[in-house]
């Protein structure tokens, strides 16, 4: 090569040097193409003719460590020289030896041989600049081999890893289950075929959007919410998700949701992986529904019921409440079978577990045992005997005709009752109790219902007697009125008389109001009764103003039973009937009655209240009265219950309970009585504490109409007071 001679030539001259020195780098651009530009392995011929040139030389040799076997000649022992020195061989020309001057040089990486190479021939052999020469271009040729071998080791990694990336997309894309990607802002960048497939959005509809247009509304946060805290901590989430479709149905789907760390060249990304188990689900809903529901009738079945009669039971037994089990057996059901065939037959049934649970409410239970045998379960009763009523309810309302192929069928049923936890404590002795009990009412013939207990079917019985009763008192002019006297203890008059009643029995004397009134509401009886006291008050009113006595205020005691918006109405024309002035009738209405259905009581009040009628909130302090009530309803009149009279003045606690309400009255500007005084020091006690009138055996026991107004001329004189 001719720079090589010019640079040997002119080694002093700078200039010269630093062209050469140019040329170096050509050189090495050069040897760099050959073996890194190109993929394929260089020719060794290639390179040994770079070196050639490089080195002025007229022959030179490139051999892969490999092939070195392959070389022959002069090569081959300044080669196996050079490799076992792991440096320079230098075969110098000689006077005796006929060769030119030689040099051969392992390639070294590391330990590693990689090639030979040599070079020789060249006029006037090789100096110490020259060999310096040719071990920078073994150490260049080194280099550069370590670079291609590095090169091709990266590519065919490379080469993997996108088999690998071609080879996930594939999986991802065949996969049954969706794949959603979104980057760390939550934004989707892509997803799957399965995706698309369960939700109907295809990935364009969903590209650069939030994945919230997934969720509803509330599902949106909880998940979010989930994410965050999940991916804070480097972990994943897997859970139940309801996922809405594109069409807005809603299904819900296992759920996974991760997130890959970013690289230097792609930022953090999320992924939800997730599995449609609406399928599932149904499967379970429906293995659920055969194991626990009546195939026929969809009421629950035995096993179900008795896990819910065990949770009623002891809820019953932590609040101390009672509950009841209502057995019901359909009387010659087997005729209906034989006669109509199964199929009408199990229509019968299911018309019967539907009016079964038409009739209770809704925290009752009902469950077909199987065949026509009912369970009932009532998990709180606040009367035992109101067990009873229920099974009257349930009677009546299988005792309305059946209509199977144009025929009308009567059925009736046979109930037997069992109380808990009076009758047992657990589901398995309650039933059989129930049943125990259902055999029993079973012979007494149709349509009857019978307790277990003997003292239950005793009071049931009672009640029933009091019921009939009742029902035929008011024709055959059993009830009257009794007036207790109210006393001002300012003047020392009588102001008014609480109108109390009673009820004559034929056989069974006196009954308590105590004892009927209950029975009363339970039947609803009590809004004729209700009528009927009312008008026989305002009768009496009447009667003591045509027979000049003082006039007072008559005090009727209303149940809630009675409520209803055309109560006033009836009122008012009670008192318009008897022409009496409306102030002299009162009405005692308790605590518990503002409670419940506040509003239409508070309208029924002002109607009260506007028609000249007053209003006593009787038995106060027993009930749960607030200020706030007291405040609402327009009441004239606090009523202070018996219970806290009794105590005073020796109870501190009634003592102090009568003198708040006493002073509470006051500052809400009412009147205040209290009812129950029975002796001296009560009066003197209520009095000092600015209690204004007061109602007890003390002062009068409830009278007769005669006797109250023998006691009123003595007591207020012959002028007539106002009311
Ligand atoms: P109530 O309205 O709180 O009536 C006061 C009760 O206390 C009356 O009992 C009365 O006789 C009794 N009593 C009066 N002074 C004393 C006393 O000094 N000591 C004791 N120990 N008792 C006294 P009664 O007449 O047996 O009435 C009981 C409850 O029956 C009444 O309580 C009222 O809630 C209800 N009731 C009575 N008549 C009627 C009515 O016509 N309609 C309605 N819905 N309920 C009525
Ligand atoms: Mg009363
Ligand atoms: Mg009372």
């Amino acid at each position: 090569m001719s720079t090589m001679a010019t640079r040997q030539g002119n080694r002093d001259d700078p200039g010269q040097g630093l062209a050469l020195a140019l040329c170096d780098f050509e050189l090495a651009a050069r040897l760099h193409e050959a073996l890194v530009g190109d993929e394929r392995q260089p020719p060794g011929d290639a390179i040994a003719a770079l070196l050639r040139e490089a080195l002025c030389s007229a022959e030179a040799c490139f051999v892969w460590a490999e092939q070195l076997a392959e070389v022959g000649g002069v090569w081959a022992e300044l080669f196996s020289a050079a490799r076992t020195r792991g440096r320079l061989a230098h075969c110098r020309a000689t006077p005796g030896n006929r060769h030119p001057d030689h040099l051969a040089l392992p390639v070294l990486c590391g330990e590693q041989l990689l090639a030979l190479v040599g070079v020789g021939g060249a006029a006037g052999g090789y100096d110490r600049v020259a060999v310096r020469r040719f071990a920078g271009l073994a150490v260049l040729l080194a280099g550069l081999l370590q670079t291609r071998a590095r090169q091709k080791q990266g590519l065919a990694a490379l080469a993997v890893s996108a088999d690998k990336l071609r080879l996930n997309a594939r999986i991802l894309e065949r996969s049954n289950d969706a794949v959603l990607v979104t980057d760390a802002d939550e934004q989707i960048l892509a997803c799957n075929h399965a995706f698309s497939r369960i939700t109907g959005y295809a990935e364009q509809d969903l590209v650069g959007k939030s994945p919230a247009i997934l969720f509803k509304e509330d599902g949106e946060a909880q998940l979010r919410l989930l994410i965050c805290e999940q991916i804070a901590c480097g972990g994943e989430w897997h859970g139940e998700l309801q996922f809405t479709r594109k069409n807005g149905e809603q299904f819900p789907a296992w759920t996974a949701i991760g997130a890959v760390a970013g690289t230097s060249d792609r930022r953090d990304q999320r992924f939800f992986v997730f599995s449609d188990i609406s399928e599932r689900k149904q499967a379970e809903r429906q293995i659920h529904r055969l194991a626990h529901y009546d195939a026929l009738t969809a009421l629950p079945n035995r096993g179900l019921f008795n896990s819910l009669l065990e949770q009623a039971l002891s809820a019953a037994l932590r609040k101390r409440t009672h509950g009841a089990l209502l057995y019901v057996d359909l009387n010659r059901f087997k005729h209906i079978n034989e006669s109509f065939g199964h199929a009408q037959a199990d229509s019968v049934l299911t018309e019967v577990a539907r009016r079964l649970a038409a009739v209770l409410r809704d925290e009752d239970v009902v469950a077909r045992l199987g065949g026509d045998e009912f369970v009932i379960a009532l998990p709180d009763i606040s009367r035992r005997e109101h067990a009873g009523h229920v099974a009257k309810k349930v009677l009546a309302s299988l005792a309305q005709p059946f209509f199977l192929e144009e025929h009308e069928i009567l059925l009736s049923a046979s109930i037997g009752i069992s109380i808990f936890p009076d009758d047992g404590r657990d589901a398995g002795t309650l039933l059989q109790n129930a049943d125990v009990a259902m055999a029993r009412a079973k012979k007494r013939g149709s349509s009857a219902h019978l307790f277990y207990s003997q003292e239950m079917n005793q009071r049931s019985f009672e009640h029933l007697k009091l019921e009939g009763g009742l029902r035929r008192a008011i024709e055959r002019d059993e009830l009257y009125l009794v007036y207790q006297p109210q006393l001002d203890l300012n003047s020392g008059r009588i102001t008014g008389a609480e109108a109390l009643l009673r009820w004559q029995h034929p056989e069974r004397g006196l009954i308590s109001p105590a004892q009927f009134i209950p029975v009363a509401e339970e039947t609803g009886l009590i809004i004729p009764i209700g009528e009927w006291v009312i008008n026989a008050a305002c009768g009496q009113i009447r009667e003591w103003i045509d027979k000049r006595l003082p006039g007072v205020r008559v005090a009727v005691n209303l149940s809630a039973r009675q409520f209803s918006a055309s109560l006033p109405r009836k009122v008012v024309g009670l008192i318009a009937r008897h022409a009496i002035p409306s102030s002299f009738l009162e009405l005692e209405i308790t605590e518990s009655m503002l409670v419940h259905s506040a509003d239409s009581v508070v309208s029924m009040m002002r109607d009260f209240g506007e028609a000249g009628i007053l209003m006593t909130l009787d038995d106060f302090g027993t009930g749960y009265s607030s200020l706030s009530y007291l405040k609402r309803f327009p009441i004239d009149t606090l009523k202070i219950d018996q219970s806290f009279v009794r105590g005073i003045p020796g109870d501190k606690d009634d003592s102090s309970i009568a003198r708040t309400i006493i002073s509470m009255a006051k500052n809400l500007g009412l009147s205040v009585i209290a009812e129950g005084v029975e002796n001296a020091a009560q009066m003197q006690f209520l009095r000092g504490a600015g209690c204004e009138e007061i109602q007890g055996y003390y002062f009068s026991r409830p009278l007769a109409a005669e006797s109250f107004a023998e006691l009123l001329l003595q007591t207020n004189g012959c002028a007539p007071a106002s009311a």
